[in-house]
């Protein structure tokens, strides 16, 4: 039972690191928070919850969670701090020993976090830290459909991990794959129509192996979501390409609102290193992935992620990765350094990168990406879209994007408060000044709000 009657009138402050999921996670929790009274905590006001939401994707994201919990314990003297997330998860007794901290909350508590921080907010005394459990005990799932300040929902659909690949960390901090069944999710989206959501992405850690716990497949899911009236657009924010199936591919090119846009994660585009990560497939199987989705959807933007320097990459592997993204007709590369983690079996590849090496394949990567976007964006110069916009501040260019992914700018001069969550047709001008959106060149209202 929560006492909501200890909550009203009391403000929280939130922090979140790392993946759409965890964003997705943090907003829910101050959604239920905000049902019980609390209101977030503005600029300069003190709060009387903390609530910080960690990843430990990188060493670096680990001192940055640090860092937030010292900063937030010092800015609200006397709050009750909860942390939670991967980082909560590996490593709860070096946060529990950090001044201020009050609950520490593993993966597995994250689907009962309101109830534990009631436990411990109203009898403080009794609040004890709770420490995580074990990873194999990671069983429950916590729902989660967030708006935040944006025009998208984000709707998680799976957690967990059952890949091991042997850099990730993931697998240990979130426990394995599981789902909630598709009528709930299905119930989530048609609750976000009534909210006025127009477009929903996907979120999940690894979302492809939806199904493995209702008996269910994840092109079932994407099949009940595409028929929920009301929600025009669906992203699936990534799908490992072994689980990226010839049937989805082919079901979303003639879907209704799933969008001509994925997101794949390659990593390495040499075998001999993806077979060092332990990853579930070759670079083949990726090429013949990229095909298939440019078969059927030649305009679609596909996002890669690369990771750079990993111990094994020698060199020649990297030549090799850089020449097969570059013969591949995708549209963005996220570049992301690798970085050594405590208790996983890549540390035993004996072949380490420099810094220096990896900051320079990461920028030529980088410079590759953006020779990819700016063709890919050169293409639809002059082409007619449907462009979903989002709120801008007073004064300031609106943005928004067309149905494959491409960032569109409409000018201060002629953004409108109207036009917020309205799909627009458009027509595509050049770019903009940073190059980061093309202009809108005109411009006719589609749907109703
Ligand atoms: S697929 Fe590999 S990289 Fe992705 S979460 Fe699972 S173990 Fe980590």
């Amino acid at each position: 039972m929560i006492d909501s009657s200890a909550f009203q009138g009391k403000k929280a402050a939130y922090f979140t690191l790392g993946c759409k999921l965890n964003f997705s996670e943090t907003s829910t929790f101050g959604k239920m928070l905000s049902e019980l009274g609390v209101q977030t905590a503005q600029k300069g006001e003190l709060a009387d919850i903390c609530l910080i939401n960690t990843c430990s994707v990188t060493e670096v994201a680990d001192h940055k969670c640090r860092q937030a919990i010292h900063r937030l314990v010092r800015q609200n003297p006397g709050a009750f701090v909860v942390v939670t997330g991967c980082y909560a998860q590996l490593e709860p007794l070096k946060i529990s020993k950090i001044e201020g901290v009050d609950l520490v909350l593993g993966s597995n508590e994250k689907a009962n976090l309101i109830q534990y921080l009631s436990d411990g907010f109203v009898n403080r005394d009794a609040g004890a830290n709770y420490k995580t459990e074990k990873t194999k005990d990671i069983k429950s799932f916590a729902p989660s459909c967030s708006r935040g300040n944006r025009t998208r929902y984000f709707l998680k659909v799976q957690d967990g991990c059952d890949y091991f690949c042997t850099y990730c960390t993931i697998p240990y901090a979130r426990g394995f794959s599981r789902n909630p069944s598709i009528a709930s999710l299905v119930a989530q989206a048609e609750e976000a129509v009534r909210e006025g959501g127009k477009e929903i992405v996907l979120t999940g850690v690894n979302i492809g192996d939806f199904g493995k716990t209702t008996d269910e497949s994840f092109v079932d899911l994407v099949k009940a979501l595409d028929a929920v009236e009301g929600i025009s657009r669906y992203r699936i924010s990534s799908l490992e390409p072994d689980l990226l199936s010839d049937e989805l591919i082919d079901y979303c090119a003639k879907s209704r609102a799933f969008m001509p846009h994925y997101h794949i994660p390659l990593q390495s585009g040499s075998d001999t290193v993806l077979k060092l990560m332990h990853r579930h497939y070759d670079r083949q199987l990726f090429a013949d992935k990229i095909h298939r989705i440019k078969e059927v959807m030649p305009d679609a933007f596909i996002g890669v992620d690369v990771m750079v320097g990993c111990r094994g990459e020698t060199p020649e592997c990297f030549e090799e990765c850089f020449d097969f993204l570059k013969s591949l007709d995708v549209t963005q590369l996220h570049v992301f350094p690798y970085s050594e983690r405590p208790g996983t079996s890549a540390l035993k590849i004996p072949y380490v990168v420099s810094d220096a090496d990896k900051r320079e394949r990461s920028h030529r990567l980088l410079e590759l990406s953006d020779e990819k976007t700016h063709a890919f964006y050169e293409r639809h110069i002059g082409k007619e879209a449907e462009v979903l916009f989002e709120k801008a501040p007073r004064g300031k260019a609106m943005h928004g994007f067309t149905k494959n992914y491409i960032r569109v700018e409409l000018p201060a001069s002629e953004a409108r408060e109207e036009y917020d969550n309205q799909l627009m047709t458009v027509r595509l001008g050049g770019f903009n000044h940073d190059k980061t959106a093309l202009k809108v060149e005109s411009l006719e209202v589609k749907g109703e709000k």
